[in-house]
Order: C-alpha cells, then sequence, then structure tokens
C-alpha cells in the first residue's frame, strides 16, 4: 500500500495464477465515506490482502461507501460483490458494461454454442474450442451482482474534497471508463493505458463492433488532458501519458503491418493470421504455437479487431466461403 499523493492510495490486489500479478485498487479518501476504484479478483486472497493493506491506514470496510468500476473485467469487477456487502457501499459501473452482465440469451448453454460457432468460422479448429468454454464458464462467474449506479460520460462523482470525471473510453471494453480529479490533474485509467503491455483489444464473440477504432479513438481523447500522472489498474504509474499513447498507436500500426504482410499471397482465416503474428512483444515475442490455450484464443480475437478496423478502412476485405469467413488484401 502506497500514498500516491495525500489522500490517494494505490493497494495492489493479487490476481492467482495470472502473470499480471495484481490489480492496482485505488482508495480515495472522503470525508463522508471512502470511495474504491476497481475491486480485485473474486478470491479470499484477494479479498484478505484488500482488507489487510486498508487496514495498514486504518481503513476498515465500512468506511467505503463507493465502489467505481472502470470496466466488468472480472479482475476489476469480480469482488465488486463482496464488498458491497462488507461495508454497504453503492457499486458503479459503466451502463454499456452493466449491460454484458445481464444475459443476452435465453441460455448460457445457447450462448457458449454461438460462440463456438463464432470461432469455428474464424478458421479455429475444434480441438481449440474447448478452451473458450472454459474461459466464458469463467467469465460469467465472476460477474456475480449487478452494480447499484450506472455511469455515463461526463458524470461527476464527488469524494470528500475530490471530484471525480467520468471518461467514457470504449475499446478495451465497450464500457470502459476512466476517472479524471481535475483539480490534481490525475486521471485513473483502468486498463485503457498500461505502462508495458499493450492492452488486450479484441472483437469480442458475437460482437458486430469494432473496438481496435473505439479504442484509438478513446486514446485520442485522453491524450490532451491535462494530466500529470496516469494511475493505472496494474503495473506502473505512467508520467508521461502522451508518449506512452503514442507509443500504444505505434504498436498496433506495426501489427496491422504485420497482418497486411500476411495476407500479401492469398485469403486466410484469422485463425491462421493469427499464426503469423508475434505475440507479446514487449517480453521478446512468442510464437502463435507457443502460448497457452486461452492466450490463442485472445490472439484470434485480437486479430480480429485488427482485421475489422482495416476492413472498415478498406485495408482488407471479407469474404464468406462455406461459412469461414476469409480476409484478404484490399
Ligand atoms: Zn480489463
Ligand atoms: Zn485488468
Amino acid at each position: 500500500m502506497t500514498e500516491i499523493v495525500p489522500g490517494v492510495y494505490q493497494l495492489k490486489v493479487p490476481i492467482p495464477n495470472n502473470p499480471l500479478e495484481n490489480t492496482n485498487v485505488y482508495l480515495i479518501r472522503g470525508d463522508g465515506g471512502h470511495a474504491l476504484i476497481d475491486a480485485g479478483w473474486n478470491d479470499d486472497i484477494a479479498l484478505q490482502s484488500l482488507h489487510d493493506q486498508l487496514a495498514e491506514i486504518g481503513v476498515t470496510f465500512r468506511d467505503i461507501s463507493q465502489i467505481l468500476v472502470t470496466h466488468a473485467h472480472h479482475d476489476h469487477y469480480g469482488l465488486a460483490g463482496r464488498i458491497r456487502e462488507l461495508s454497504g457501499a453503492t457499486v458503479a459501473l459503466h451502463e454499456i458494461d452493466r449491460d454484458f452482465l445481464t444475459p443476452q440469451y435465453s441460455s448460457f448453454d445457447e450462448y457458449l454454442n454461438r460462440m463456438e460457432q463464432w470461432f469455428r468460422s474464424n478458421g479455429v479448429p475444434e480441438i481449440e474450442l474447448p478452451a473458450s468454454r472454459m474461459f466464458a464458464t469463467m467469465r460469467r462467474a465472476g460477474a456475480t451482482v449487478l452494480p447499484d449506479v450506472t455511469l455515463t460520460d461526463g458524470d461527476s462523482i464527488p469524494v470528500g474534497d475530490f471530484h471525480l470525471q467520468v471518461v467514457w473510453t470504449p475499446g478495451h471494453s465497450p464500457g470502459h471508463i476512466c476517472f479524471y480529479e481535475r483539480k490534481r490533474k490525475l486521471l485513473f485509467v483502468g486498463d485503457h493505458v498500461l505502462s508495458v503491455i499493450t492492452p488486450n483489444i479484441s472483437l469480442q464473440p458475437l460482437a458486430t463492433n469494432n473496438p481496435l477504432a473505439d479504442f484509438i479513438g478513446s486514446l485520442g481523447k485522453v491524450r490532451p488532458m491535462d494530466v500529470t500522472l496516469a494511475l493505472p489498474a496494474h503495473e506502473q504509474l505512467i508520467e508521461n501519458l502522451p508518449g506512452r499513447i503514442d507509443e500504444i498507436i505505434e504498436h498496433h500500426e506495426v501489427r496491422n503491418q504485420e497482418i497486411l504482410t500476411a495476407l500479401k499471397d492469398e485469403p486466410m482465416t484469422a485463425f491462421d493470421i493469427a499464426g503469423h503474428i508475434t505475440w507479446m512483444p514487449e517480453f521478446g515475442g512468442v510464437h502463435f504455437n507457443d502460448l497457452a490455450s486461452p492466450d490463442r484464443r485472445m490472439a484470434v480475437s485480437e486479430t480480429l479487431a485488427h482485421l475489422e478496423a482495416m476492413r472498415v478502412n478498406d485495408r482488407v476485405v471479407r469474404t464468406d466461403r462455406k461459412e469461414i469467413l476469409y480476409y484478404q488484401y484490399a
């Protein structure tokens, strides 16, 4: 637990068996009740760790009146329900990510079947599909409660002397939000901008949107903001936010070029293209076949996010051959 600026504390909450290691949860002190930004992974060890770190500064769960969550991913939203039970705090989330927590299909089995079909149509072989089912099931288990409060762009949330402005930054998730403290020039960026890894931007199964285009737009939205310190939900604090944003944009352009190079000769499925990309370049690069199965699933979804963004810009075209989708150089 570290005090970043007076009244703002960073708590490192462990994520079990995950290379990210921690979620950075922030506590903001307020006279009428403290606020947490993000909650952490739904796990006993994480909850205990949060409890112990709060105790270091004499705070108990009962002192927390608001849980403000940047997006509905498991490592941020997972613990929100249990902390709410212990504290009586309200849980707040952007309205679009709230909608993702509400079942959109008549049954979860129907959802799983349609998701498998979606992966199949993008060239994913049968042997890879059980991992997707497992991932989706795990994800559902993380979403235990619905928020009490839904947030939209521009909302202002008072926490004692702090005023947090909601900045909607779709991309990493469709309802991702950052919180801006104008007076102190702080931006709580969640997973929108991270110091080392490039935030995962994936086309979600069955979605028809364009998350990479949204993401680049959202980077452009926060880049000109007057920020002296960005506080991300993983890894280190970011002092040069515009500089880091430029690096991330550059990374995506490099990846676009890799994809276009792979597509030079013949039409390919997203799965095949993912096999031609160097993954995790931040860590020296890993071949697709050496990724763990859930990471291959994410790699295909990330490749699709790039392909769909380039399709809108007429850089690639997509054709449907016997229910399998192929992309090619435009
Ligand atoms: Zn996330
Ligand atoms: Zn995260």
